[in-house]
């Protein structure tokens, strides 16, 4: 099947509520038009570099996702038209990403990323680094930054039930947030949900899905 296949394939799939972020990272810029012609206008990348690079060549009305861990000293290149940013798991980098919106007097909207997954390499805060984060004077004085919500990856299993545990567990930590108790944070957005597991994540709570390989192919 091609891309515009594909893409319209999951799209008729996905409830009204669920916004889908088409993973493009690696695939050429031909792709994206491709996913693009057939009305996709939200685009996820994991390297600041390689996106910029495609925002550049690509119409300006797509939206552009950060889905990847974020450096702290390349922040500066995507702020000027980053429309979310997925991966935040550390004060250090929201102060510079405040610090990047301040210069541009833009708003940025990120998730937090939490660390569900059994496996130690996946980045993110556990609930006591959330809370603490969240609760931090430094944090409730960035005026250039909105939490719009939270983001997971699920440990690579195919034990369908460790996946539920770990999305349940996501949306039960994102139900507890919901209250907004500074202006700098409202939380709409869970994401969570990749190709293999995305109707699982659904099924969880999710109202953000990211999904590659089953509209681009292998990487
Ligand atoms: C690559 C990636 C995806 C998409 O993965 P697929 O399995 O290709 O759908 C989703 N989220 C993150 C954070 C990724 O790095």
């Amino acid at each position: 099947m091609s891309i515009a296949q594909n893409l319209l394939e999951i799209k008729s799939s996905l409830p009204d509520n669920v916004t889908l972020v088409a993973v493009s990272k690696t695939k050429p810029v031909a792709d994206l038009m491709e996913a693009y012609n057939a009305g996709q206008r939200i685009f996820g990348e994991n390297k600041i570099q390689e996106m910029t690079e495609k925002w550049q060549q690509m119409p300006k009305d797509i939206e552009w996702h950060m889905i990847g861990h974020v450096q702290s000293n390349k922040v500066k290149y995507m702020v000027p038209y980053v429309k979310l940013i997925h991966g935040v798991d550390s004060l250090k980098l929201l102060k510079e990403i405040n610090r990047q919106a301040v210069r541009w007097r833009k708003n940025i909207h990120c998730l937090l990323q939490i660390h569900i997954a059994e496996e130690e390499t996946k980045f993110g805060l556990d609930e006591k680094e959330l809370e603490e984060l969240l609760n931090s004077d430094e944090f409730k004085n960035f005026q250039n930054i909105i939490i719009v919500g939270l983001m997971g990856m699920a440990t690579f299993t195919d034990n369908q039930d460790q996946i539920k545990r770990e999305f349940e567990h996501l949306k039960t930590i994102f139900d507890k947030y919901q209250q907004p108790t500074t202006n700098n944070r409202q939380l709409t957005t869970l994401s969570m949900g990749m190709s293999g597991d995305y109707q699982l994540a659904i099924d969880c709570g999710s109202t953000m899905v990211r999904i590659g390989s089953s509209i681009f192919g292998n990487r």
